[in-house]
């Protein structure tokens, strides 16, 4: 079978792939595959990170000014953001770099989740808002925004269900914690809503398959969600497939500025 996607080895691209979610894990197999001369960065905030199948660097560069740095020594001339869409100081350092060095950057993103018929949506704009429009009574809420950011939520009169990928310790104190990694299934998630009597979900509209289920859960059992909103990241190109990414860096697909 011919591989449209191989790299030829005369090909001198050397690609920086910005990495921490399932599309950068797909992306890394992909690039791969194709004999791409790439390195995987985690940013190093899981203590068991997914292996990849590209050499690995973890830890971050040191800002515009490391990242800026570390794409003239290593030789960088691409770069594929595939980071979370909430790590938006990397994604907006990436973008400041690039344009420094002349490193071409695309991202590649998913689509934000859409409210559908049954959903009872509260969208708000960052993590404050979201800590105000929980109830001003005891609340039972399934807090599934990651570890960072946790101690917002302190000193609410609530209780807080918490999912997160390894047992480090958290700063809630009124919080129960199932240590899981996803993709989650709606099955797993209407039994665990159920299971610890869940009132309210606070989450971040990451969009993608592999954290929806608590949506489709919280539609059936009829429960509020506070969605936080996207925050900013300056235009860049974006594509929403590994594949395109692929054709991108063959230079198949013309170059636009701006989403
Ligand atoms: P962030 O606020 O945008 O980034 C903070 C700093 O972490 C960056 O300035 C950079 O440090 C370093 N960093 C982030 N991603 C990096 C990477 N892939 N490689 C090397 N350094 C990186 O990001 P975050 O929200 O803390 O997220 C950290 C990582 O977790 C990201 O890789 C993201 O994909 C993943 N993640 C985040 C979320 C979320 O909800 N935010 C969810 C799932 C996964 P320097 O300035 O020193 O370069």
């Amino acid at each position: 079978m011919i591989d449209n996607h191989a790299f030829s080895p005369s090909a001198t691209r050397r690609i920086l792939l910005l990495g921490g979610t399932s599309e950068a894990s797909a992306m890394a197999r992909a690039l791969a595959e194709a004999g791409a001369e790439a390195v995987f960065s985690y940013a190093g905030r899981t203590a068991s990170p997914i292996a990849q199948p590209l050499p690995m660097r973890v830890g971050g560069f040191g800002g515009v000014e490391g990242l800026s740095r570390y794409i003239q020594e290593q030789g960088i001339t691409h770069v594929v953001d595939a980071t979370h869409p909430f790590a938006a100081r990397m994604s907006t350092h990436a973008v400041v770099a690039c344009a420094q060095t002349g490193a071409a950057l695309a991202a590649l993103e998913r689509q934000p989740w859409a409210p559908q018929q049954g959903d009872d949506w509260r969208i708000v704009p960052d993590l404050d808002t979201a800590v105000k429009a929980l109830p001003d009574d005891p609340a039972r809420v399934f807090l599934a925004i990651g570890r960072q950011n946790l101690a917002l939520f302190a000193g609410q009169p609530h209780h807080y269900l918490l999912r997160l990928v390894d047992p480090a310790p958290q700063p809630l104190a009124n919080a129960t914690v199932v240590v899981d990694r996803g993709p989650f299934g709606v099955e797993g998630d209407l039994a665990l809503l159920r299971e610890h009597a869940i009132t309210h979900i606070v989450a971040k509209n990451a969009g993608g398959s592999g954290a929806s289920a608590k949506l489709d859960a919280a539609r059936q059992l009829g429960l509020p969600v506070i969605l936080i909103d996207r925050p900013f990241v300056p235009p860049r190109l974006v594509y929403g497939g590994v594949g395109e990414v692929m054709d991108w860096l063959h230079g198949s697909v013309p170059e636009e500025r701006g989403v």
